[in-house]
């Protein structure tokens, strides 16, 4: 492991802000980009961190462009976009701060990847999927050609003296059914379990 690749894992793991989950994870892309050759304009993009996303861990979100189609290279100095000659328009990595603080910095870094298939697609044909193309790509750059579907925990278990919030579970189990038998790490005392509101 050579020193930069220990220091932003570290740098992964003290992520604690929006902020700071961005400027990670624009780094990151913009070592991926070199690093795996993407063709891709990092400039044209913009970054949000999204509390909402319930199940997508990251997601591309781009303008529609009439007419366009993957795998028809378009010609952007064509087209009015107001940014001039043939810089493609903006589009915007939305990143979810749920996703992010359950992926480990291996996922998250694929679902990058993955993300910047979709903004190389963009920028080259004004649209993107996931199909073959997609496919043949995604395997190229080492990416899921899907992403992990990113659920909210359906079950959060706390400490009941304290509050914390101390185990999440996706599906029923004992420790859902039995939580007050379980003790927490925290003050030794009874779980409580609750539901996710649907
Ligand atoms: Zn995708
Ligand atoms: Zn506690």
């Amino acid at each position: 492991m050579t020193h930069g690749t220990k220091r932003a894992a570290e740098a992964y793991d003290a992520v604690e802000s929006h902020e700071e989950l961005i400027r990670w994870s624009r780094a990151y892309c913009t070592r991926a980009v070199a690093a795996h050759g993407f063709d891709v304009m990092l400039g044209p993009v913009c970054w949000e961190v999204s509390t909402r996303a319930k199940r997508r861990a990251a997601a591309v979100k781009t303008p529609t462009i009439e007419n366009a189609s993957v795998g028809r290279a378009i010609d952007w100095s064509a087209r009015a976009n107001g940014f001039g000659e043939s810089t493609p328009p903006e589009c915007t990595m939305s990143l979810s701060w749920r996703a992010f603080e359950s992926f480990d910095r291996e996922e998250w870094s694929a679902t990058l990847r993955h993300e910047l298939v979709h903004v190389e697609q963009f920028q080259a044909f004004g649209a993107t999927d996931h199909g073959p193309a997609f496919k043949r790509r995604a395997e190229a750059v080492d990416a899921p050609v899907r992403v992990r579907r990113f659920a909210e925990p359906k079950y959060t278990l706390s400490c009941e003296a304290c509050g914390a919030d101390v185990a999440y579970r996706y599906r029923e189990c004992k420790l859902v059914r039995e939580s007050s038998a379980y003790r927490s790490a925290c003050c030794e005392a009874p779980l409580h379990c609750r539901k996710r509101r649907e």
